[in-house]
């Protein structure tokens, strides 16, 4: 087992995970099996009970993991699934240790960070790296180096090098800052960055210099030198247009080659990031698609979705314009004035009750101008919700969002019902979809039943499925057992779907989910004809 550990200095959100991701693609381009790890140095157990305010969108792993965000970047870039076993965070780590103490095993020790925390941290990343069978383990340590809470999985990748010795290898991703008063790149923070690292023990073997500009040749030697790295293991990788030019750019600045060569290895097959980055490349700027949730404020709430828009964009040749639409803003105000402008509505996954009449509002608005609509498990829920309202005249909602609820056509999930502890307690995952024949959904997976991943407590109730379905409403998926819906859509509309579980999780850069390419295809459509009605 070779190993890759990646570490940050600086700040976070410098695009570590898809540096990491990059080189794994790279890897794997060339004939190597690649898996990878994310390190969280936080003490939630996993990402399930995280505001995505705070920590951006909860990634759903097909075995019902509620895992770190960078393991949809990791699915996307290798083209493979990740695992719940793939995010470890120290909640993790130290709920182990603890119950081994009071399960005695332990025994007249003293229960330290050092050894018994960073040994359980060796044996977690080891055990899942031996698991995986792959050729190559990347390890991305989250956060930022001289974070207290990261000291432990420092250390322990410290006494990793040692034990492995060349079959490791530690990339340090920094930022080098672009200062506009004086045009200059300053290397300064990144400097420091490596001291950090160095200061507890470990020296990168490369460093990735991230920044908003290309940096000059003068800084790139600076870096070098301050990092007692040779100057072709300094990387340079600017901002591009999009992520996934990211693989192609470190192949060209050499970073498959040093580091096969620094594990004695030479390519099995020729690749390079080039076609990934082509597919994304020079896209026309495409129609507007209107985003409507609580969460908008922080992208990353929603990076699976935006990535999933992508992905089926890019295979029609364009780049979407994303319109954010705040829920609690149209709560407000009562309108939603960005519809007039769009080819197309998301109304996005989310939880409780602030923002949820905006985005019903903002349903009812996509009904009246017909506009191609995806409703994305919460966004579902409140469609079923609307349609009752609209088409049955009932006070209808969810028992989420009103317990008391007079039609609550929305309820807790049977199984849901005795469950007092929140964390990693949905119905999570990966499950069949049973298809419908005849309808939009069944179309767009050319009738292929789909696996696809799950995250929520609450469903349609059985109670209204014929009353919905006696006024319009198709049920175009269920899941094995008929027991739950997976789907709606409105046959009397051009574009109406949604989904109850989340295929977004599912969609890679060079395979769009089915769900959004259909969707993507009518909101092509309906920019078409208008652009036909102008002209003409
Ligand atoms: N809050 C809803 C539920 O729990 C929807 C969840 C979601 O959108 N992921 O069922």
């Amino acid at each position: 087992m070779r190993y890759i550990f990646v570490t940050g200095g600086v700040m976070s959100g410098l695009g570590k995970g898809v540096v990491a991701a990059s080189t794994g693609t790279l890897l794997s381009l060339s004939g190597y099996s690649v898996s990878m790890m994310k390190v969280d140095p936080y003490l939630n157990v996993d990402a399930g009970t995280m505001n995505p305010y705070r920590h951006g969108e909860v990634f759903v792993t097909d075995d019902g993991g509620e895992t770190d965000l960078d393991l949809g970047t990791y699915e996307r870039f290798l083209d493979k699934n990740m695992y719940r076993e793939n995010n470890l965070t120290t909640g993790i780590v130290y709920k182990e240790v603890i119950e081994k103490e009071r399960r005695g095993e332990y025994l007249g020790e003293c229960v330290q960070v050092i050894p018994h925390i960073t040994d359980a941290i060796k044996n977690k990343i080891s055990g899942v790296a031996k698991r995986s069978g792959a050729d190559f383990f990347i390890v991305e340590i989250g956060g930022t180096v001289g974070d207290i809470e990261g000291l432990p999985f420092l250390e322990a990748i410290r006494q990793m090098k040692l034990e492995l010795g060349n079959n490791t290898f530690f990339m340090h991703v920094a930022y080098v800052p672009y200062l506009e008063t004086t045009g200059e790149s300053k290397t300064k923070p990144a400097q420091h960055s490596v001291q950090a690292l160095r200061e507890i023990g470990v020296q990168p073997d490369m460093l990735i210099a991230r920044s908003p500009r290309p940096i000059g040749d003068d800084e790139r030697d600076k870096l070098a030198l301050f990092s007692s790295l040779p100057k072709n293991m300094v990387i340079r990788v600017p901002d591009l247009s999009s992520i996934y030019g990211v693989p192609d750019l470190l192949y060209k600045e050499g970073v498959r080659d040093l580091i096969l060569e620094r594990f004695g290895l030479v390519p099995k097959v020729q690749g390079d990031g080039h076609k990934l980055a082509a597919r994304f490349q020079d896209l026309r700027q495409g129609p507007s698609i209107a985003m409507v949730g609580k969460y908008v404020r922080l992208r990353d709430s929603y990076v699976s979705i935006v990535e999933a828009i992508k992905h089926a964009s890019a295979a029609l040749g364009f780049n979407p314009n994303l319109v954010w639409v705040d829920s609690e803003e149209i709560e407000k105000t009562g309108v939603v004035p960005q519809l007039g402008s769009v080819d197309g509505v998301i109304v996005l996954p989310g939880f409780g009750k602030r923002g949820s009449e905006g985005m019903i509002t903002a349903i009812s608005e996509s009904r009246r101008l017909k506009l191609p609509f995806l409703g994305i498990c919460f966004g579902m829920q409140l469609a079923v919700i609307e349609f009752a309202r609209e088409k049955l005249g009932l006070k209808a909602n969810s028992t989420e969002l009103d317990p008391n609820a007079q039609d609550p056509v929305i309820d807790l999930l049977p199984e849901q019902k005795n469950i007092k502890e929140l964390g990693g307690t949905m119905r999570l995952g990966g499950a069949t979809i049973r298809l419908v024949k005849g309808t939009k959904l069944y179309e767009a997976y050319q009738g292929i039943d789909p696996r696809e991943r799950h995250r929520h407590r609450y469903e349609i109730n059985p109670n209204y499925w014929s009353a919905l379905q006696s006024v319009g409403l198709v049920f175009s998926a269920f899941d094995e057992e008929k027991r739950r819906v997976e789907a709606i859509e409105d046959p009397s509309l051009p574009f109406f779907v949604g989904t109850q579980f989340h295929p977004e999780f599912n969609s890679r850069p060079m395979r769009p989910s089915p769900t959004y390419l259909a969707f993507i295809r009518e909101v092509l459509n309906r920019s078409k004809q208008k652009e036909e009605a102008i002209t003409t």
